[in-house]
């Protein structure tokens, strides 16, 4: 672990769980993992259940995300949530770019960009996710279509923002489909990640940014992915649904 990089373990339970649901889960995680402070602990529900989990998570080291958001505070645009909205919740993340908005409702970069901007404008940190298909992998562009991403995210703030910002790299082809990057092939990444924020910012804020990584991470696997130097923490989709199996995430070793 970095000193300077406090470890975060992130939930991502897109469309499940009901607001008790959730009550129960947040209640349970926390009875059974006590408070945290050498690691960050967050959850990401769907937005019906995002007040409730805010007042649920009350323990030192836990927290909530926001799956999405819209970037302007309000206006004609059903079906949207804004940043200010969740703000008032009380919420501190919003993940911002996963794949399955880049890919299944047409997010652009542009809007991508947009969002982590207005996380910021309104008090919280957005966890920006980049990764590559398994075409571009296999076509050797993954640090081509991740350069790409991180640029156009990141474009217009300034360091101090940029610094605080929470990075995820979920290569599309190990969401959900049981194939976990490699603790190697994922270092290489988040490594290429963090030379090109010294190049785009400075030393101190490639340093300070957290980039985790997302894809099939599973209670067996997270202790080899977490040793690796560049590894910052977790953002985990279907391993962090039942208590257990996210308690054992949270309580990595390495
Ligand atoms: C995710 O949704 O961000 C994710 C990584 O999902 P899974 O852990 O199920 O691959």
């Amino acid at each position: 672990m970095n000193p300077l990089r406090k470890p975060i373990l992130a939930a991502n339970w897109k469309m499940h769980k009901t607001v008790a649901e959730a009550v129960a889960f947040a209640e349970a995680l926390q009875e059974q993992t006590g408070p945290l402070t050498d690691r960050e602990a967050v959850i990401a529900p769907p937005f019906t259940s995002l007040d409730s989990l805010c007042r649920a998570l009350k323990l030192e080291g836990y927290s909530a995300s926001a799956q999405n958001c819209h970037w302007e505070e309000k206006g004609a645009f059903t079906g949207e949530i804004s940043t200010v909205m969740i703000k008032d919740l009380g919420c501190r993340y919003v993940i911002v770019g996963h794949s399955e908005r880049r890919h299944i409702f047409g997010e652009t970069d542009e809007m991508i960009r947009k969002k982590a901007a207005s996380v910021f404008t309104h008090g919280m940190v957005p966890i920006i996710c980049v990764g590559e298909l398994l075409v571009e992998r296999d076509a050797n562009s993954t640090f081509d279509v991740v350069g790409a991403q991180l640029d156009k995210a990141l474009e217009g703030l300034v360091s101090d923002l940029v610094g605080r910002v929470v990075l995820a790299y979920e290569p599309v082809w190990a969401i959900g489909t049981g194939r976990t990057a490699t603790p190697a092939q994922a270092q290489e990444v988040h490594a290429f990640i963090r030379a090109r924020l010294e190049a785009l910012f400075n030393k101190e804020v490639a340093n300070r940014v957290r980039i985790l990584y997302g894809g099939s991470v599973k209670p067996d696997n997270v202790d080899a992915l977490m040793a690796e130097a560049d590894l910052d923490g977790m953002l985990v989709g279907g391993a962090s649904l039942e208590v257990a199996s996210f308690k054992r995430i949270v309580q990595f070793e390495s």
